[in-house]
């Protein structure tokens, strides 16, 4: 055969993602791009070996728009990362990544959870306890 194979990319997907409660919020206020754009990130940082971060350029390709990043923020799926970029939940949880890659995650997520949860703000936390709520 001459036909080239493609190479294909893979990223892992919890098969429980629809009972997370982070996803049961989205269903129930009826944020379905949000969620659209979540899977469409997932790929994408995977794609470009961005390891679960989201620079503003991938913003278009992946169609996502600034009330789709402000309801997967306020969920907790994604927060906000360096240089305008936003960060994956949990990315090194799930999918491979490099110590560099979870430094700048944590990195973000520290920045996020000063600038954000104050004591009072919903929202899994790893950093200053605040847990999911509903
Ligand atoms: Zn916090």
């Amino acid at each position: 055969m001459t036909e080239k194979a493609r190479r294909v990319f893979w990223v892992r997907l919890d098969c429980d993602w629809y009972s997370n409660p982070k996803f049961l919020r989205l269903k129930r206020d009826k944020k379905f791009r949000a969620a659209w754009i979540y899977f469409a990130a997932l790929g994408w940082s995977g794609r470009h070996k961005k390891q679960g971060y989201i620079p503003d350029y991938a913003f278009e390709e992946i169609g996502a728009t600034k009330r789709d990043i402000a309801d997967l923020i306020a969920v907790g799926l994604w927060y906000e990362g360096e240089d305008d970029g936003y960060e994956i939940n949990d990315w090194g949880d799930y999918q491979e990544a490099t110590a560099a890659a979870l430094e700048r995650a944590d990195r973000a997520a520290k920045a996020a959870c000063r600038r954000w949860h104050k004591g009072e703000r919903a929202g899994s936390c790893r950093f200053c306890g605040n847990s999911e709520t509903s």
